[in-house]
């Protein structure tokens, strides 16, 4: 056997430490590796964290979950991408859909032909080739068939809309079925050795926890990674404005819908989740444009439905550690850094950071250029996402408050403004291997902000533009067929997976 890791020690209990228990005690069934939670009854979690980007079914599968009884157990709904309210300037809308849209040409891009198209003078809109976009305007939904039959069945992707809580608690119960230990507990000390590896926690019962290896899934405190080892932690709030959320769950008033809505405020934005049960709703802001006074006002106008729990204030810093894995330690969930929630995609990097770390998982010797891939992974996933981020607001044509004059001059990160430029010139984004938003997302929220490449690509001069008009129109009707078949959304919840 080689210098193999005995244990592993995951501090926190919230989403980020039970997506890892879950995760961990299936793909370590069978190894020798004996995995404990600690989590505190003291220290809340923070609660919020509900909408998702589709890696989460991957998650799901990963960790042979049953669906239907996950989606039962946290109360979920499906989403199907984001619609953007009033980003570009007040009244305008537009939909960042997951999947595909369109379908490629003669292997080019659809954007491209799509381009072609519109110089020839064939006006349609972008999302009217995205299946995703016409079954949320729609309302539509069911999981994909095992058998497609046609492009647009094998080309949706969906997410889910969950409840945080719920999901800390199902994880739970099914890692104690899977033989993971649980020690609830509060975490007072941090033991360190000479080389700056931790050894042990005290706990403040008295008992004292050793591991080969710890996670550090405390939230924002940061327990192990930054208050023990100090590993440093990379700012971008000069980049992301908002610094703050103020939070609120409401009664439902009509159906869930199949998306998650984000619309532009005075200083910042409000999200509308909906899961079968209730809506989370939350305002994010920035403290140098907005009090927490005006937030809950803005955001208690923007509500409807019965409040069900106080409003809540929730600081925060974006940015990252400057190191994820150091040593024997493993930052994740909030712990790792937090990028605003705009796009939803921390729980997706808790899930990623994952799979980085199975992929790159250690032994005894902890080697040194194993750890500094897993970080260099783990970084660029961060800033990809970070640019995508700040995407819709430099984008913005709103100046009528301080907060967006303020983003019409914002600072933003070079490899942002290169890929910006590529593409007002001829309509290209560079995809990265391993990127997790796609060239279809990228152009969703670009073309969601009217910004339109000068040219489109020079060889799609080739195509014909009476035969192509034809295929772009079979490829309209095909969707538009396809998912008016489907069954509306709440109905086909309330046929397969309501929570009883
Ligand atoms: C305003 C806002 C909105 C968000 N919206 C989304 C979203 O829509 N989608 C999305 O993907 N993500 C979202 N997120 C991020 C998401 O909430 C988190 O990524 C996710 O909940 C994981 O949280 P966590 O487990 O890291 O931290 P927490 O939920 O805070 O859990 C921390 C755990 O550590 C424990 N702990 C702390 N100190 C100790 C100690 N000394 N001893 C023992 N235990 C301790 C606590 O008891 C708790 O169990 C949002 C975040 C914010 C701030």
């Amino acid at each position: 056997m080689q210098n193999a890791l005995k244990s592993i020690c995951i501090v926190g209990g919230g989403t980020a430490g039970w997506m890892a228990a879950t995760l961990l005690s299936t793909t370590l069934r069978g190894s020798k590796v004996k995995i404990t939670v600690v989590e505190s009854t003291d220290i809340a979690t923070i609660g919020v964290g509900e909408s998702t980007v589709p890696s989460i079914m991957d998650f799901v599968q990963a960790c042979q979950i049953d669906l239907k009884e996950f989606i039962q157990a946290t109360s979920a709904s499906f989403k199907l991408g984001i619609r953007f309210d009033d980003w570009l300037t007040p009244g305008e809308s537009y939909f960042h859909p997951f999947g595909k849209v369109g379908k490629d040409i003669n292997g080019f891009d659809f954007y491209q032909a799509w381009l072609k198209s519109l110089a020839d003078g064939k006006v349609t809109a972008w999302g009217d080739y995205s299946p995703n976009t016409i079954m949320a305007e729609n309302e539509r939904f069911m999981l994909p068939p095992h058998q497609p039959q046609n492009w647009v069945l094998s080309n949706y992707a969906h997410a889910l809309h969950l409840d945080a809580v719920k999901v800390a608690s199902y994880c739970r119960d099914l890692c104690h079925k899977r033989g993971v230990t649980r020690i609830e507990a509060t975490v007072n000390k941090v033991n360190l050795d000479k080389k700056a590896f931790i050894r042990s926690l005290d706990l403040e019962n008295g008992s004292t926890v050793s591991s080969d290896f710890f996670i550090d899934c405390t939230g924002f405190k940061a327990l192990l990674i930054d208050k023990s080892l100090k590993v440093g932690f990379e700012d971008w709030s000069h980049y992301l404005p908002c610094n703050r959320a103020v939070t609120v769950q409401t009664e439902q008033v009509s159906p869930p819908v199949p998306y998650t809505i984000a619309t532009a405020q005075h200083a910042g934005w409000s999200w509308k989740i909906p899961l079968q049960h209730r809506i989370g709703n939350g305002y994010v802001f920035s403290s140098q444009f907005c009090s927490d006074d005006q937030a809950l006002d803005t955001l208690l106008n923007s509500v409807s439905g019965k409040m069900i729990n106080e409003p809540r204030i929730i600081p925060f810093v974006t940015g990252k550690r400057k190191k994820i894995w150091h040593n024997n330690c493993l930052a994740l969930g909030l712990a790792s850094g937090f990028l605003e929630p705009l796009e939803s995609t921390a729980i997706h990097l808790v899930y990623k950071t994952l799979v980085h770390f199975i992929q790159h998982f250690p032994d005894n010797d902890f080697d040194a250029d194993n750890e500094r891939i897993f970080n260099q992974k783990i970084n660029s996933d961060y800033a990809e996402i970070r640019d995508f981020i700040i995407l819709h607001y430099c984008t913005s044509a709103r100046n009528d408050t301080d907060f967006w004059r303020w983003c019409q001059n914002m600072p933003i990160p070079e490899s942002l403004r290169e890929k910006i430029s590529l593409f007002r010139k001829r309509g290209q984004i560079e995809a990265t291997p391993g990127q997790f938003f796609t060239r279809d997302s990228w152009c969703s929220i670009l073309e969601g902000m009217k910004i339109r490449p000068l040219k489109y690509h020079p060889l799609l001069d080739g195509f014909h533009s009476q035969d192509l008009a034809k295929t772009l129109s079979e490829n309209v009707k095909n969707i538009r067929a396809t998912v008016l078949k489907m069954p509306n959304h709440y109905d086909y919840i309330q046929a397969h997976c309501q929570t009883p």
